[in-house]
């Protein structure tokens, strides 16, 4: 079977993740993302949140008594009362509505791809029941929907739902009706990407930003003003030379004649995270 030369897109929610969270939610009336208590709801779902003790690895974990019906969430100090602490602990009371029997220490949060299949089919479920009750789908998607958002569009959706700007962004790519991907990038190497269904272009990990984005001219401190209109470039800049995009291997099987011709031009959006420092693009495909 010969697989395109292209990203998977992001991973659909498990449904009965999400279900668990709006049964959770849905019965509290909330009208507005800003009514949202992440640790009333955790107390609701069975646990006490505390913070961690500083020696404790790791930046948020649940325990529970095999059986128990209360547990507790220990939060990291340096992630308490920030966005990414809301994420985590929404991502414990993930894990306090659907395994019953987790009182795992180590495995929250840690890269996906470290983890063995069954436990990262886990984290995939407490983050997807996570993501629903930081961002029901209800009031997040409409924003998502018609014209693609830009930068100004996701700090705004960040701001209402109190997450990161990644987090909005990841978020974004399973209701976005034009293609996008997002891009994360330390010391001018992207990090990761993810994109939604239909981006077409192969998006190098592990390699420097590619030459002539904005994203890099950015992350070597060009004043890029990518963040409102967004800035144009060709396709092609982000999708590699059609020689070079060929050589990816993909399930250890060579590309080499299958990459079709780059056509039509990006939007780039960039923008700095603030906890982490990052450079962010977010990408919207036009002209194809
Ligand atoms: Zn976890």
């Amino acid at each position: 079977v010969k697989r395109p030369l292209a990203l998977r897109p992001v991973r659909r929610p498990y449904p009965h993740a999400v279900d668990a969270a709006r049964a959770l939610c849905e019965p509290l009336g909330m009208c507005d993302p800003g009514d949202l208590d992440v640790e009333a709801l955790a107390h609701l779902a069975g646990a006490d949140v505390l913070l961690s003790h500083p020696r404790v690895q790791g930046e948020g974990h649940t325990l529970r008594a095999s059986g128990g019906a209360r547990g507790l969430v220990a939060i990291g100090e340096s992630i308490w009362s920030t966005r990414h602490g809301r994420f985590v602990l929404a991502h414990e009371i993930g894990h306090l509505l659907l395994h019953a029997g987790h009182d795992v220490l180590s495995a929250c949060l840690e890269s996906g791809a470290q983890l063995p299949p069954g436990a990262r089919k886990i984290e995939g479920e407490a983050s997807d029941a996570g993501c629903e009750i930081l961002m029901p789908e209800t009031w997040f998607a409409p924003g998502c929907r018609g014209a693609p958002p830009g930068m100004t569009e996701l700090r705004a959706m960040a701001d209402r739902f109190e997450v990161d700007v990644t987090t909005a962004g990841l978020r974004a790519l399973l209701y976005v009706e034009a293609p996008c991907a997002i891009v994360v990038a330390k010391g001018g190497v992207v990090e990761w990407v993810a994109c939604s269904e239909g981006w077409d272009l192969y998006l190098r990990r592990k390699a420097p930003l590619p030459e002539g984005s904005a994203a890099a001219r950015f992350a070597n401190g060009a004043r890029v003003d990518a963040r409102g209109g967004g800035v144009e470039c060709d396709a092609s800049v982000w999708g590699g030379r059609r020689e070079s995009a060929a050589e990816t291997e993909i399930d250890g099987e060579k590309k080499s004649d299958e990459a079709p011709a780059i056509v039509g031009s990006v939007k780039e959006y960039v923008d700095r995270d603030e906890r982490t420092g990052a450079v962010i693009a977010w990408l919207v495909r036009s002209d194809r």
